[in-house]
């Protein structure tokens, strides 16, 4: 395993032309013709790497025990939500718009109340316990919507089903 020294990496200027090498020219202040960072990145990857990003993150000191993410936030490139979730700028902003279980005010939604009764509370979850966590987190929610609640949850990743409308945590 090889060691990051997490040196900045020297400012580059654009030339001109593509830096992909395919030798097209670009316009003023880009690196890359469109769609060509993608394909330059994935090339790298193949030339280097094994096209494989295990690879990669291995080159650079990273893995299991070193976490990337980790240090994208230490960069300052990168921040990580209140919920968990890492990302850069973009992402995050889609993130807490559409894909968040805590609202911009800080305040929790159903699913967010939801997500932390779950994982305070050991074992199966199904549609009743559902319903009276919500109601005593003081977010009162129908039996149908606390099912909504547990599917969405579900489908975003933070439960594994173990029956019919079983759920419990992926932790
Ligand atoms: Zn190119
Ligand atoms: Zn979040």
């Amino acid at each position: 395993m090889a060691t990051d020294t997490g040196a900045t990496p020297p400012r580059l200027i654009p030339s001109g032309k593509c830096f992909c090498g395919c030798g097209e020219d670009v316009g003023l202040g880009s690196f890359f013709a469109r769609g060509h960072d993608k394909t330059a990145e994935g090339a790298l990857l193949a030339a280097r790497y094994e096209a494989s990003v295990a690879h990669l993150l291995d080159h650079h000191g990273f893995g299991p025990d070193n976490s990337v993410t980790e240090a994208a936030i230490a960069a300052g490139r990168w921040a990580e939500c209140r919920c968990g979730f890492r990302g850069g700028e973009q992402s995050m902003r889609n993130h807490q718009k559409n894909h968040c279980a805590y609202r911009a005010d800080g305040g929790l939604t159903h699913e967010g109340a939801l997500l932390r009764a779950v994982k305070e509370g050991p074992g199966d979850w199904d549609t009743a316990r559902a319903v009276q966590a919500l109601r005593e987190a003081g977010k009162p929610a129908s039996e149908s919507r606390a099912r909504d609640k547990l599917r969405k949850l579900h489908e975003d990743g933070h439960l594994v089903r173990t029956g019919p409308a079983r759920y419990r945590t992926t932790d």
